[in-house]
């Protein structure tokens, strides 16, 4: 009896020296893989400028300018301008309200591209930075002049870069809300800036909270996007995110974008992924974001997405969205999507480099 109850203690001893072994090997691993990413210059093509600000140094500029904000308590404040949970798509855009009218001054559009630039490279070693903002939604109704506006969100971005190696550069933004008219003058504006730093359009806002919003479709804005193309600038189009493949159809087909913003509805049309990929229309995919908007369920959804993407030979690159706001980091979704074995190294690296080559900083570049 004390024999047989020796050899279970001695196997049960085995056992536990092997899973520490096994502990021991994971974690050297998890090592090696985070000194790996610490070491990568990563690129990030899709943040926004009014995510990748932290609440501290919001909270400074909003205070530089004597702002009013909803609560006199930081804490509280933080709360305002972070996502800590899942919530959907409508309330995650409506944290941008209050980032927005923060930076509503040239001043304060200084102070968010230098610190959004340095924070990029210093946190997570990011060289190559596309950043995106709505210089109209910035403006308090007109009241701020757009010209003054870009130049100083201009200016703080090139004095981060005199202090840090990144090569950055700006993304205006149209919106599903504005007029024909306003989204032209976003594309003016970006045209009379393309040889200052801006490198490129976008189309993004809230589908459903306004009422030209309900009726707004892609093509609407077609003669916009065929003016900043023949400018040479990178277009790119929020779609397919939280918006059906019936909206990416209408995208890919009238207005042909260099990349799309999310895209992941495609993975369930074989036929718009094999036009992605024989167009080579590059996703910028932001996993957490897609948790964060419920457009992902969980991360088997996730990995399930990814893997159709790359069955189907779908370009794309990763990104945060705006790390800030989040309380995430580029580097911190490379690891997340190792270590829940959504992506492979070799298929993180290949993204990484893929961003760098189709970032509109090197326009002309095609994969
Ligand atoms: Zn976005």
């Amino acid at each position: 009896m004390l024999f047989f109850l020796k050899q279970r203690i001695s196997l049960a001893h085995a056992k536990h020296e092997q899973k520490a072994a096994l502990d021991v090997h994971q974690t050297k691993k998890r090592m090696f893989d985070s000194n790996f990413f610490v070491s990568l210059e990563l690129a990030e093509i899709h943040t926004h400028l009014g995510f990748s600000v932290s609440p501290t140094m919001l909270w400074e500029i909003a205070h530089n300018q004597g702002l009013r904000l909803p609560t006199k308590n930081y804490f509280e404040f933080e709360k305002l301008v972070t996502m800590y949970e899942s919530k959907g798509y409508e309330e995650y855009l409506m944290l941008f309200d209050l980032t927005e009218k923060i930076q509503s001054s040239p001043e304060a559009l200084f102070l968010a591209t230098e610190t959004a630039v340095s924070s990029a490279y210093r946190k997570n070693n990011i060289t190559t930075l596309e950043l995106r903002f709505n210089p109209i939604l910035r403006s308090r109704s007109g009241e701020r002049d757009l010209d003054h506006l870009i130049v100083f969100a201009i200016q703080g971005m090139e004095r981060a870069m005199l202090k840090y190696p990144v090569n950055a550069g700006l993304i205006l933004m149209m919106d599903r809300r504005f007029t024909l008219r306003e989204n032209e003058i976003i594309v003016e504006k970006a045209i009379k800036y393309k040889s200052r730093g801006i490198i490129g359009v976008d189309l993004a806002g809230p589908i459903h909270r306004t009422e030209s919003s309900k009726v707004f479709r892609p093509k609407d804005i077609l003669s916009c996007v065929r003016e900043a193309r023949k400018h040479e600038l990178g277009v790119t189009v929020h779609t397919g995110e939280t918006t059906s493949t019936d909206e990416m159809w209408e995208v890919v087909n009238n207005l042909r974008p260099d990349r799309i913003g999310h895209g992941i509805a495609c993975v369930t049309d074989e036929k718009l992924m094999n036009i992605l990929k024989s167009k080579r229309i590059v996703l910028e995919t932001c996993p957490t974001s897609n948790l964060h908007t419920k457009a992902l369920k969980n991360i088997d959804h996730m990995r399930e997405m990814y893997k159709t993407l790359l069955q189907h030979d779908v370009p794309f690159t990763i990104n945060t969205d705006g790390p800030e706001m989040q309380k995430i980091s580029l580097r911190g979704e490379y690891q997340m999507l190792l270590e829940h074995n959504v992506l492979t190294k070799k298929e993180l690296l290949t993204a990484n480099k893929l961003a760098h080559k189709v970032s509109f900083l090197k326009k002309g570049s095609s994969i």
